[in-house]
């Protein structure tokens, strides 16, 4: 990986009234990366997010998006990021194809439906609503629109809440993809085996502070380090490798 910052936010501040969400962060996204935002509810992970995607002001601090400032290049930092949109928000009738021409005509966007469904393995689905979609394949879908205007970035909140163990191995296996075709991916979740799975980089978030930042592999191996030993020998699987294995990891049980 190269280590290119594409994305640079210093001593971001964000308080709603008197109450602070966001305290100070500083961290770096370098290009090709997946990079997590990891922490509990409430943390301020979808605030920071949304900040930099210039959806919401920050308070204070400075945020540099490819070289674009965001305080006079909002509009420039928008046609190079893909935000993934609400599932909510998609008109229920209308199907899969139809809804990418919607959203290709918003972005004012060459796009073949196709061509997009196929990289989030939907192409069976096209003519299909989006209110006829289970919950993982809403998210493939809600994932394939944040591509339609080829971003540099896509910003991802917490896109497997919610969704079963296969159906979040496969958005994992989707997001690597996209990331390897070289998009940039900044998550947020609260799962720490999905952090671990899937993020070259972490900032551990908690009450709007950054209190950890690395790769998961180097946050272990420090921890391990210090002489931490886990108190219960763990066992080589668990309980989702045995449901994945029962039902077959190829299957899309969605
Ligand atoms: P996370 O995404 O990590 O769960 P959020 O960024 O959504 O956290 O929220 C961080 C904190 O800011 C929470 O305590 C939340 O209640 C508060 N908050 C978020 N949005 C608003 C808002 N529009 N007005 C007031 N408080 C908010
Ligand atoms: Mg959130």
């Amino acid at each position: 990986m190269n280590e290119k910052i594409i994305i640079s936010v210093k001593d971001l501040v964000k308080d709603y009234g008197t109450f602070h969400a966001v305290k100070s962060i500083s961290f770096d996204v370098f290009e090709g990366e997946i990079f997590g935002l990891l922490g509990p509810n409430g943390a301020g992970k979808s605030t920071t997010l949304e900040i930099i995607e210039t959806l919401r002001q920050k308070t204070s601090g400075k945020i540099i998006v490819d070289g674009l400032d965001i305080d006079s290049d909002a509009a420039s930092i928008k046609k190079i990021i893909g935000v993934q949109l609400q599932s909510s928000g998609f008109y229920p009738g209308l199907n899969l194809i139809e809804l990418i021409k919607l959203f290709a005509g918003l972005y004012n966007q060459p796009v073949d439906p196709i061509e997009l469904l196929k990289k989030v393995n939907l192409e069976e689905k096209a003519k299909s609503k989006a209110k006829e979609l289970s919950g993982g394949q809403k998210q493939r879908f809600s994932i394939a629109t944040t591509l339609i205007n080829k971003p540099k970035i896509i910003f991802l909140d917490e896109p497997t809440t919610g969704l079963d163990p296969q159906a979040r191995r496969n958005l994992w296996d989707l997001i690597k993809d996209i990331r390897d075709n070289g998009t940039t991916v900044i998550i947020t979740t609260h799962y720490m085996d999905e952090a671990e799975q899937l993020c070259d980089r972490i900032a551990i978030m908690d009450e709007g502070k950054i209190i950890k930042m690395d790769s998961p592999d180097k946050m272990i191996d420090e921890l391990v380090a210090t002489g931490f030993e886990r108190p219960k020998q763990v066992k080589a699987a668990n309980l989702e490798d045995v449901f994945i294995h029962l039902t077959g990891h190829e299957m899309r049980a969605e």
